[in-house]
């Protein structure tokens, strides 16, 4: 179920606008495409690498699988491997994606849809979600909110709102900015995000500010200001640096196989990281506790 995560959603969208699509199932991302994606930013594989990839491969959808990929390669290229990251793709026709809760990430299917072929743009959305957690973003407003809801009480609730539009418009720039810098330290396409925004710039209501988001034309000039400032080569090898010193993060699907965890670089075992702090303690990672109903052992008395 996907309730719990729009009942907590907060506003931090890429768009605010429903657009019905066909439904149609998008398309597995090509071989050229990632023959593409591996020409400009070439990382060879370890067998370790490759053994977990391989396994979610087989694991997760093909969407999943590449939302996976590209969520673990930003984290290990920028070093935002102490926390696990989680991934939703909500099965709607919506354009859109957003972060909520502790470092969820929420693709809607319509999004991928429209996205579909272009690994770059959606990596460039996918670091934005991630640079509003790793920002606090969500955490900063909830407590700016608070604040001036006191001070609106005693002053007037148009003032409230500017000030919360602003706030809003800051946060979507701030993450525009860095989830460029994160997408293209990973690898990725830096014209991607200006792919991405122009595809967004179709939507209704997306040429002017609004009160959570800058005008998309804004956002593509800051992009284009971005790539002039600073050379996609320099990120490139800050992020081949990370992916070479570190290893990949492993992953799980939790709650029905409704979010995948990707896991941290500490994995995603209690037992395992027990066993690394008390070896003279070692727990059985195998063992598991005896089923609720199963008859109790029965102890010969005698008489
Ligand atoms: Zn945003």
């Amino acid at each position: 179920m996907l309730t719990p995560f729009k009942a907590t959603a907060t506003a931090l969208l890429t768009a605010l606008c429903t657009v019905t699509l066909t439904g149609a199932i998008p398309p597995r991302l090509s071989s050229e495409a990632l023959a593409q994606n591996r020409s400009t930013f070439s990382t060879p594989s370890t067998p370790a690498e490759s053994s977990i990839y391989d396994q979610a491969r087989e694991d997760l959808s093909p969407n999943l699988y590449m939302l996976y990929r590209i969520v673990e390669r930003i984290a290990r290229a920028n070093g935002l491997t102490g926390h696990p990251w989680r991934v939703v793709v909500a099965d709607d026709t919506l354009i859109n994606a957003y972060a909520t809760e502790v470092n969820l990430v929420i693709v809607h299917f319509g999004l991928l849809d429209q996205m579909a072929g272009d690994i770059s743009a959606l990596a460039c959305v996918v670091g934005h979600e991630m640079a509003h957690h790793t920002e606090r973003h969500i955490a900063i407003r909830t407590s700016r909110v608070a604040d001036w809801q006191e001070e609106a009480r005693s002053s007037n609730s148009r003032e409230f709102q500017e000030r919360m539009a602003k706030l809003a418009r800051e946060h979507e720039e701030e993450a525009d900015a860095i989830g460029y810098e994160y997408s293209v330290t990973a690898g990725f396409d830096p014209s991607g995000c200006v792919r991405g925004l122009e595809m967004l710039s179709r939507l209704p209501g997306t040429m002017r500010d609004s009160a959570t988001h800058p005008s998309v034309p804004r956002r593509i000039e800051s992009i284009q200001s971005l790539i002039d400032a600073t050379p996609p080569e320099v990120l490139r090898s800050r992020g081949h640096l990370g992916l070479t010193t570190s290893d990949p993060l492993s992953y799980e699907m939790l709650e029905d196989k409704e979010w995948l965890r990707i896991n941290s670089a500490r994995g995603g075992s209690f037992v395992e990281d027990w066993n690394r702090l008390f070896p003279d303690e070692i727990i059985d990672p195998n063992f598991s506790p005896p089923e609720k109903d199963e008859e109790p052992a029965t102890v010969e008395s005698g008489e």
